[in-house]
């Protein structure tokens, strides 16, 4: 089996590369499973060394690996530059984590109680196209930082950069079996390792409804499972706000990788007495906005992942009034203009469903109150951006709109540093941070009687 890659920028086919069967998946399951106890027991001083090593040679590789994303998957070569560097800086901050993973000593009656952090075994990572190598790093770092053996799926579509950094793990010195790229079909490999009693847990990320048939195959087997899901993120501008600075601002935080990102900011709240001045003031950005080949060093945004994505965006694009639109190149791929669309009801899908595209609808209005409860009126929550000058109002908001991740006069969301996930159907559990190793761990609590 194979699979054809497309390069989105041209329409081109321009490689085949092998797509696992499920007698492969499960040949890399059985690798990394007698691969784990030796791994498990690498003093942590050698399993840090080991991850810096790995991060130093994603770092010496940056430019190959921006420039198969950009083939790949479409992206602006400044973006894949800051994903490939976003890999090598997450394996470094986790590479800190064998020699700290500790435990607790618990004061308890007639003894000595400690606790132990130990890892789970083989980890399944399954990644969805749309940040081939930042995902895959979220998920892989932690778990081999923690001890556990790692197979991880790419997207059909997107496996190239995968399969890279799966090389330079070996080059690195990792031992063969601790990390292994299977490329494949969801259906197939992806599937596997929900129903293989040896992958002890998913790492998912990916669109809700696969998300959901994830959850409940892992069920079967009381499976641990993480989840990033959808988004639909609402970055509500009030009128105290540098009103100017924030409307400059919208286009990146929805149109960032063509608005193929879980985070996109693709519902814009504006207080009603400001909102002519911010439309305004967004029509200028949107269409100074930069669509164009992505190798190109000014290009802002480049094309949808695949004529399939193009199609599913241009469906809402059909139904719906268009405010304003930036441009796009002639000639083929899969392009698709930014896009803004002025919304009055909320029932609208435009306004209601991830497009997952570059289309954002804005809407006013009143107060503060108004505002929180239409920011909360989705099935999803995982990330959104509030601007205002009022600290106080910065915070009531904070706290009020139900989301996992939010940034107050930015839109900042995604950082190594801090805890990233969804509430409601946005996922389940975090990823990143300085706990993530432990979601790869259970805890053992020992009691010694003295
Ligand atoms: P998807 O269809 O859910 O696929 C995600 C991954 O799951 C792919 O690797 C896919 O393989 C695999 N897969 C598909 N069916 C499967 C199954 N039955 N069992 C196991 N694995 C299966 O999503 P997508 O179309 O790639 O990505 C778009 C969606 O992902 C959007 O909804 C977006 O919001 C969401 N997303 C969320 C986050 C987040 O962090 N919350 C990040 C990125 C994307 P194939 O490639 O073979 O289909
Ligand atoms: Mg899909």
């Amino acid at each position: 089996m194979s699979t054809t890659l497309v390069n989105p920028a041209t329409g081109r086919e321009f490689l085949e590369v092998p797509a696992a069967t499920e007698a492969d998946a499960d040949a890399a399951i059985a690798r990394a499973h007698d691969a784990f106890p030796a791994w498990r027991d690498v003093a942590p001083g050698e399993r840090a060394r080991l991850l810096r090593a790995f991060a130093a040679i994603v770092g010496q590789h940056n430019e190959e690996l921006a420039r198969l994303e950009v083939e790949n998957s479409g992206h602006t070569i400044g973006n894949a530059r800051w994903e490939a560097g976003n890999v090598r800086d997450v394996l470094t901050y986790y590479s800190a984590a064998p020699e700290r993973l500790v435990g607790k000593q618990i004061p308890v009656p007639g003894g000595v109680d400690v606790t132990f952090h130990e890892p789970l075994g083989v980890v399944g990572v399954i990644v969805p196209w749309n940040f081939p190598m930042p995902i895959a790093g979220w998920g892989f770092a932690p778990a081999l930082a923690a001890g556990n053996t790692v197979v991880l799926k790419p997207a059909e579509i997107t496996p190239l950069t995968a399969i890279r950094i799966g090389e330079l793990a070996l080059e690195a010195g990792l031992p063969p079996g601790v990390f292994t790229v299977v490329p494949g079909k969801g259906s197939v490999v992806g599937q596997r390792f929900v129903t293989h009693p040896d992958v002890h847990k998913v790492v998912f990320t990916g669109s809700t409804e696969v998300g959901k048939q994830i959850m409940a195959g892992c069920a079967e087997q009381v499976k641990h499972v993480t989840l990033e899901l959808g988004g639909k993120s609402a970055n509500i501008v009030f009128a105290d706000a540098d009103v100017a600075g924030a409307a400059t601002a919208a286009p990146g935080a929805v149109f960032d990788n063509a608005g193929q990102d879980c985070c996109a900011r693709s519902r814009i709240l504006v207080q009603r007495s400001v909102y002519d001045e911010f439309v305004g003031r967004l029509e200028t950005a949107v269409r100074d906005w930069r669509t164009m080949d992505p190798s190109d060093e000014q290009s802002q945004m480049g094309p949808m992942v695949s004529a399939g994505q193009q199609a599913s965006v241009q469906r809402y694009l059909d139904g719906v009034t268009i405010a304003f639109q930036g441009g796009t190149p002639d000639g083929d791929g899969y392009w698709l203009p930014a896009t803004v669309v002025e919304s009055t009801d909320a029932r609208e899908p435009v306004w209601r469903e991830e497009v997952f595209g570059p289309v954002v609808a804005v809407m006013a209005f009143e107060d503060e109150d108004e505002a929180i409860a239409l920011a909360n009126d989705s099935d999803y929550g995982l990330s959104g951006s509030i601007f205002t000058h009022d600290l106080g109002r910065a915070l009531r908001v904070s706290r009020g709109v139900q989301t996992g991740n939010l940034s107050v006069n930015s839109h900042s969301s995604v950082r190594y540093w801090t805890p990233f996930g969804g509430y409601k159907m946005s996922g389940l559990g975090r990823e990143l941070g300085p706990d993530a190793p432990y979601a790869f761990t259970e805890e053992k609590n020992v009691f010694i009687a003295t």
